[in-house]
This record gives C-alpha cells, structure tokens and sequence, in this order.
C-alpha cells in the first residue's frame, strides 16, 4: 500500500494549489478527483464568464492570459490543464475517495482504484456536487435541472428559472436573448440578489421591467408537473404551462462525506466547517480544509481568489509539524 506525506481530496484549482506548495515543499503527495481534472468548472456553463479577472485566478507563479480581463470557462479549462502538466503534478482522477479512516500512522484511505496510507489530509472538495433541493413534488421529473449548461434546449420552450443570484441572473437572459419562448423567474425575495454582477443587474432589472422576462417576487415554486408549475405568490396559487423548470437553488458541502472523518461543524448558520484560521486544521489533528468548503452553507464567502492562499497556510503547518517532530 502507498505511504504519503499528504493526500489531497479534490482537484480543483485549490486543491491544484495545495499539490504545487507540497510538491515544492519536498513532501510526497498525491491529489485525488472523483471526476476530471477541476471538476466543478468543466460542469459550470458552457459560455460561462468568470467575475474575477485572469490574474486572480493564477496558482503556483504560471501566469493565466487570456483574451479580455475575465476569463472565460475554456480558458479556465486550458489554463489549470496547462499548470497541471507544467508542474508535473501527481494525480488521479475519476477516482472519488470513499473512506478516510483515522489510525497510528495519519489516515488509512480507501478510494475507488485503491487503498492508500497518509499521514495528513487536505479536503478541497467544494461545494458543486450537492444541489439544494426545492422539496417539492415533481422535482424529480426529467424537466427539471439545478445544473444550466447552455440555452439551446430551450429555445421556443416555456422555461421557469428558481433563483435570484449569478446562475439564476445568467440563465435567465441567456436563455431569453437565444428566444426562449417565455422565461418566468421564480424569486423568493422581494428583489433581484445585490450580490448579482453589478455589470449584469441592471439589464436583468430593466428586461422585468419591460415584460421580456416576467417574475414572481416574494414567492416560491410549490408543485411541478408534466406541462405546468404551481407558484404561490402574495396574491394566492397561479397556475403557468411549463416546459422546463432550471432550480438554480445554491449548493452546499458534503456535509456527510466530513462527519464520517470525524471533522464537526458549527452548529449555527452557515453551518462552517470547524478549523483554526491560522493553519486551516479541523478539530482532526492532520486533516487541513481548503478551498470554498471552508464557508460551509455560506457558498459566497470563499472563492480562488481569496482561498489560493490555504495552499501556504497548510503546507506551512505540514511542514512546520515534520520539523517540530526530527
Ligand atoms: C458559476 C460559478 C462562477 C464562479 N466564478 C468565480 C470567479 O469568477 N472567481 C472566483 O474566484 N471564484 C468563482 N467561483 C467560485 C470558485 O470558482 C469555485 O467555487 C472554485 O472552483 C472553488 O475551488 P475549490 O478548489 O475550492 O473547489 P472545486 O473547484 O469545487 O473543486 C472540488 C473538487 O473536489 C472533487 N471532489 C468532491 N468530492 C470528492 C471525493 N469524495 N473524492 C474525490 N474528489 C472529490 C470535485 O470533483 C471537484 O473537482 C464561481 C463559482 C461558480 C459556481
């Protein structure tokens, strides 16, 4: 069985990060994904811009060039394939990780490929993999996705969209500029989220108010079925065709994935994971979280630009411990 310095569970561009500080660091290390290589962005939207510019976004000193300030989901793409090859990083992919078991040695870890031994963990996990579910009848209906990939399939469709943020925002006017038939948004709050992209809030703003989108504020989608939606409103039940319905609800940790290794959470909203600020250890001596994981239901809190700098802080400690110990 393979004896290494530090398993990272997650590749991501934090998890990306943390394997390029390990690698420099000269501690043995392996980074580990249950999907392909930063997972979560391949599964982001197609024509998908990023909100940070190329700069923020760069990880182990390769600079990330792209074409305009912000870049988009194919440059993303390129750009960590290309800092994954150049660094040489150690990897293995399609390969979730099912088991962490604590013992003598650090932690005995069973994967889909294999077992290996590690004496540290970094969990960089995210939080893409968990949709919040709406819990109402007929979501589980064909129809119905919390993933928006492009706007073609719904060209002449009636679509229904469940959110007020970024993902809601974006596949609203997308969908409405490549002539979905009709685009009702399903808006439990009184207004569209402030955290919206201050270049993109005015005209989803100005297309409610001219009509070309319609939304439902203060209200909340209640029943789905094959060709149409049941929404309560403040002025009681309306009824609406529907062809598709997109629940961009938000996303949330694995939760369970991190009380099975023992790591415990606060028990107040955002439900953060527990971990010292400083080296980014959970209450499980040699387990690290990195990354937006870190924010627990608060899925805005930490992005790469503001969670590059865990990759330090935890190799730091890592290697810190290892000194303390010869
Ligand atoms: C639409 C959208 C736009 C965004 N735009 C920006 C932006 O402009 N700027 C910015 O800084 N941030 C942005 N973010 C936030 C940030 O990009 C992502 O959240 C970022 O990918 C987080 O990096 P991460 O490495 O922490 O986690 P992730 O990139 O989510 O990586 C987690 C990885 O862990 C893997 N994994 C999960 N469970 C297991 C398991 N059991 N075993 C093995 N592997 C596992 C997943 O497959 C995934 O590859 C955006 C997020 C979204 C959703």
């Amino acid at each position: 069985m393979q004896n290494i310095d530090l398993l990272i569970i997650g590749a991501g561009p934090i998890g990306l990060a943390c394997g390029i500080k390990a690698e420099s660091a000269g501690l043995t290390y392996l980074i580990v994904d249950k999907g392909t290589l930063v997972n979560s962005i391949y599964h982001y939207p197609y024509g998908m811009t990023f909100f940070s510019t190329s700069d923020k976004l760069e990880i182990g000193g390769v600079p990330f060039i792209s074409h305009n300030p912000k870049p988009t989901r194919m440059e993303a793409l390129e750009y960590y394939r290309r800092v994954t090859s150049s660094h040489q990083l150690k990897t293995s992919l399609y390969n979730a990780v099912k088991k962490v078991e604590k013992n003598d040695a650090g932690f005995k870890v069973n994967t889909e490929k294999f077992d290996l031994q590690a004496e540290n963990i970094i969990v960089a996990t995210g939080f893409y993999d968990l949709p919040h579910n709406l819990g109402i009848a007929g979501e589980d209906l064909p129809k119905v996705s919390h993933y928006y990939k492009e706007a073609h399939p719904y060209f002449d469709m009636k679509l229904a969209i469940v959110g007020a943020a970024n993902s809601a925002v974006d596949a609203a006017l997308e969908c409405y500029r490549k002539r979905a038939k009709e685009v009702t948004m399903i808006i439990r709050e009184e207004e569209i989220r402030k955290t919206v992209k201050y270049w993109v809030k005015p005209d989803i703003e100005n297309r409610i108010k001219e009509g070309s989108i319609k939304a439902y504020f203060e209200s909340e989608i209640s029943s789905i079925r094959g060709n149409e939606i049941d929404i309560e409103t403040p002025e009681g039940k309306v009824t609406i065709e529907n062809d598709f319905v997109l629940a961009m609800t938000g996303y949330e940790p694995n939760y369970e994935f991190l009380s099975d290794m023992g790591v415990k959470k606060n028990q107040e909203s955002p439900y953060a994971p527990i971990y010292d600020p400083k080296s980014m250890e959970t209450n499980v001596e040699g387990i690290y979280l990195a990354g937006v994981i870190c924010g627990g239901m608060e899925t805005n809190k930490w992005f790469i630009e503001n969670s590059r700098v865990h990759a330090d802080m935890i190799i730091d400690d890592i290697k810190n411990k290892k000194m303390a110990f010869k």
